[in-house]
C-alpha cells in the first residue's frame, strides 16, 4: 500500500439518518470502501449537518450516528486504513465555519440549488434559519480543514464543492500564508517539498458513477419515500420486499413479454447480479419464458449474497457497541490533530495566532 504522505487526501461524510439502505451503499459507501487503498481517507459522521434541518429534536442524533457507523464498518470501511470520526467531536470545524462565514457573500449561499429546492419542498419544518442557509459554509469548513484534494460526490453535490473552491479562493486572496508559504504537498521519497502562498488547496469533485437504483415502488430509493431495502434487512424481509416490487407495467400477464430495461427489478439485476443471471433475465423476460416471481427470486438471491456477510460483521459491533464508539473516538482524535495543524496555518495567515508576539515598535521609534 502507498504511504499516507504521498496519497491524495479525501474527505466525505454522511448525515446520521439511521440505518443505511442500498441507495446509500451504491451511491457512496461502496465507492468509499474502494477508495481506502488509493487515498488517505477521512470519513465524517456529519451530525451538525443533521441539525440544519432537524434542530428541533436531537434525541436520536447519537443513536443514528452509531447506526451509520455500524453500517460503514459492516460494509468494509476499515479504521486501520481510514480516519472515521464524528464532526461534533472535532470542534475546530465550528471555528473554521465561523471564520468562513465572515468572508462568504450571502448571494453565494442564496444561489445554491439545494437551498431553494429544499425551502420549497420541505414544508413541515421552518428552514428560515441562519444555520440552514449557511450549511454549505460548514461543508466547506469540513472539507478544507483537512486540506482535502478530492471530494467524492453525486451530481447534486457538485455545486457545493464548487462553492467550497470559491470560499478557499476568497480566503487565500484575503490571507496569504505567512513566513514565505506553507507546504503544498509532502515530498515523495528523495524529493523535495513544494511551497505555496495559499493556505487552502482547491479540492476537486470526484463524480461517483451514478447507478440507477430504484426503490420498491420504482422511484429513486429514498427514506422519505418509504421504498428502501436496508443493509440490515434480514433475508425474509428482503425477499418479501422484492415480491411486492413494481415491474415493467407492460407485462400484465405471465405470457406477456417484458423489458428489463424499463423494469426496476431489471435495474437491480444490472447492479447486483452476475453476468450469467443477467443473461437469463434478458432472454427469459423478453421471451416470456420466465415469470416475474422467479426473476425477483434471483434478484433477492443476489442481494442476500451481498448483505449476509455485512450483517454478520455488523453483529460483532451490535453485540459490543463500545468497539464502534472506540473507533469513533480514536478517529476523532486523529481528525482533531489534522484539523489543529490547519487551524495553526489559518490563524497565522490571519495574524491571529494564539502565540504571544510583542507589539512591533512604530516606524521611526
Ligand atoms: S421478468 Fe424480471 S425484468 Fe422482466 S418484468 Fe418481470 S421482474 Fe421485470
Amino acid at each position: 500500500m502507498t504511504s499516507a504522505k504521498t496519497r491524495k487526501r479525501v474527505l466525505s461524510g454522511m448525515r446520521p439518518t439511521g440505518k443505511l439502505h442500498l441507495g446509500n451503499y451504491v451511491g457512496a459507501l461502496q465507492n468509499w470502501v474502494r477508495m481506502q487503498d488509493e487515498y488517505e481517507c477521512f470519513f465524517e459522521v456529519a451530525d451538525w449537518h443533521a441539525l440544519t434541518t432537524d434542530y428541533a429534536d436531537t434525541s436520536r442524533v447519537k443513536e443514528n450516528s452509531l447506526d451509520v457507523v455500524l453500517d460503514w464498518l459492516a460494509a468494509g470501511l476499515d479504521p486501520q486504513k481510514s480516519v472515521i470520526f464524528i464532526q461534533s467531536h472535532v470542534p475546530a470545524h465550528a471555528e473554521l465555519h465561523l471564520l468562513f462565514s465572515m468572508v462568504t457573500p450571502l448571494g453565494w449561499l442564496e444561489r445554491v440549488p439545494t437551498y431553494k429546492e429544499q425551502r420549497e419542498n420541505i414544508k413541515d419544518k421552518d428552514l428560515g434559519t441562519y444555520g440552514f442557509l449557511g450549511y454549505p459554509v460548514l461543508q466547506a469548513a469540513d472539507i478544507l480543514i483537512y486540506k482535502a484534494d478530492v471530494v467524492p460526490v453525486g451530481e447534486d453535490q457538485v455545486a457545493h464543492v464548487e462553492l467550497t473552491r470559491e470560499v478557499a479562493r476568497r480566503f487565500n486572496g484575503f490571507y496569504p500564508a505567512t513566513g514565505g508559504g506553507i507546504y503544498k504537498s509532502a515530498p515523495p521519497p528523495g524529493g523535495s517539498f513544494t511551497w505555496t502562498r495559499d493556505v487552502f488547496p482547491e479540492p476537486q469533485s470526484l463524480l461517483t458513477p451514478a447507478a440507477k437504483l430504484p426503490g420498491t415502488d420504482g422511484r429513486k430509493m429514498s427514506k422519505s419515500y418509504g421504498n428502501t431495502i436496508l443493509l440490515t434487512d434480514p433475508e425474509p424481509v428482503v425477499r418479501q420486499k422484492l415480491k411486492t416490487m413494481v415491474t415493467d407495467p407492460a407485462r400484465v400477464r405471465r405470457s406477456d413479454a417484458g423489458n428489463p430495461d424499463v423494469c426496476p427489478v431489471g435495474d437491480l439485476h444490472k447492479i447486483f447480479s452476475s453476468k450469467e443471471t443477467m443473461a437469463k433475465v434478458n432472454s427469459g423476460c423478453r421471451s416470456a419464458s420466465i415469470g416475474c416471481i422467479e426473476c425477483k427470486g434471483w434478484a433477492a438471491d443476489a442481494l442476500v449474497t451481498l448483505l449476509n456477510p455485512m450483517q454478520e460483521k455488523r453483529k460483532k459491533y451490535e453485540q459490543n457497541p463500545r468497539l464502534a464508539w472506540d473507533i469513533l473516538e480514536e478517529g476523532s482524535r486523529r481528525a482533531s490533530a489534522a484539523a489543529a495543524a490547519t487551524m495553526n496555518d489559518v490563524r497565522a495567515a490571519m495574524g491571529m495566532s494564539l502565540d504571544f508576539e510583542a507589539p512591533k515598535p512604530a516606524p521611526g521609534k
